[in-house]
């Protein structure tokens, strides 16, 4: 028997940033859409646990932890524990969320083996249980459950869904250049001491999202650890300006990045955007929809 579930790649709409708590996290506001990239989990029953990744072309395999230090199994683990069974079964991922880009992909992968475990080893966990679960994997778990378009507050992990009827078009461009987020979040406390203890309010995406029109969410749009970013790789700032240059209503990185995302006007303005890029030697240039559903069993 095995169950198969997909989970989406997550962008951030809105990434309002506060001043370090005394724990060191630092207080989010943000707004989370799930767009059309996947990874698919596939969970066959088994005596033991184990793990096999594929990925796509654009994804080198490499970057994919294999053993315990798989969010997978950590998940799987997580949840045999909170209800006192033995974690089994044999995972299978097959990977198109870009690694290390911003984009949750990892956060994916939890959400769905969360799913996956429930349903094969006939759990029945509660919603409530669940989201608890997955907060204690990342702060992006909760939201990769859930999908659609949500707010996050607290570390991000406090989401509540939120009214978008829109059906937007956006191209991402992963990078090869390394960016961990630690050390986005430290060049944002060096560039930003005096950050307000309540990051800045997502109402203005809110607002831009319930209007379903593209140009205002494109003027909406905030990320704070987009100057960061782009101060430790000037290159990202570039290809920004290079894709608004080139059609899209707006560039932004994507959460701590590397990823930058474009958003556009029509699926025809995303097609022609990501061309360009392509055109430009972006080797690796997608495109999706959003929002989407969460993790949720395709078989
Ligand atoms: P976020 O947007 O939530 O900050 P991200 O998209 O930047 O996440 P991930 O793709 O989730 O980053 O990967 C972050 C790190 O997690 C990787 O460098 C990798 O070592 C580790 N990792 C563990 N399990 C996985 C997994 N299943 N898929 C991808 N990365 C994983």
């Amino acid at each position: 028997m095995s169950i198969t579930v997909r989970a989406a790649a997550k962008i951030n709409l809105h990434l309002g940033v506060g001043r370090a708590r005394d724990d060191g996290f630092h207080p989010l506001d943000t707004v989370y859409q799930a767009i059309g990239i996947h990874d698919d989990l596939t969970l066959t029953q088994a005596d033991r646990l184990s793990l096999t990744t594929r990925v796509a072309d654009h994804i080198d395999p490499a970057a994919v932890p294999d053993g315990a230090d798989n969010i997978v199994l950590r998940a799987a683990r997580a949840l045999a524990a909170h209800h006192g069974v033995t974690a089994s079964g044999a995972f299978e991922v097959r990977k198109d969320i870009p690694v290390a880009g911003g984009m949750a992909g990892g956060s994916a992968d939890a959400a769905a083996a969360l799913v996956a475990c429930d349903r094969l080893w006939d759990l029945h966990t509660s919603d409530d249980d669940l989201l608890a679960l997955a907060a204690g994997l990342g702060s992006d778990v909760p939201f990769s459950l859930v999908g659609g378009t949500a707010r996050g507050l607290g570390r991000g992990e406090l989401v509540t869904p939120v009214d978008d009827g829109g059906a937007w078009w956006w191209v991402a461009v992963p990078s090869t250049a390394g960016l961990s987020t630690p050390d986005v979040y430290r060049h944002f406390d060096a560039l930003r001491p005096d950050a307000p203890e309540v990051p800045a309010s997502a109402e203005p995406v809110l607002a831009a999202l319930a209007s379903r029109e593209p140009v205002r969410l494109a003027r909406a749009l905030h990320n704070d650890l987009q100057e960061p970013a782009v101060d430790l790789r000037p290159e990202l700032g570039d290809l920004i300006d290079l894709g608004e240059a080139e059609g899209a209503l707006r560039g932004m990185v994507s959460g701590s990045g590397p990823t930058v995302v474009f958003l556009c006007d029509s699926a025809e303005g995303a097609r022609e955007t990501a061309g360009a890029l392509a055109g430009a030697g972006h080797g690796v240039v997608l495109t999706a929809t959003g929002p989407v559903a969460g993790a949720h069993v395709l078989a």
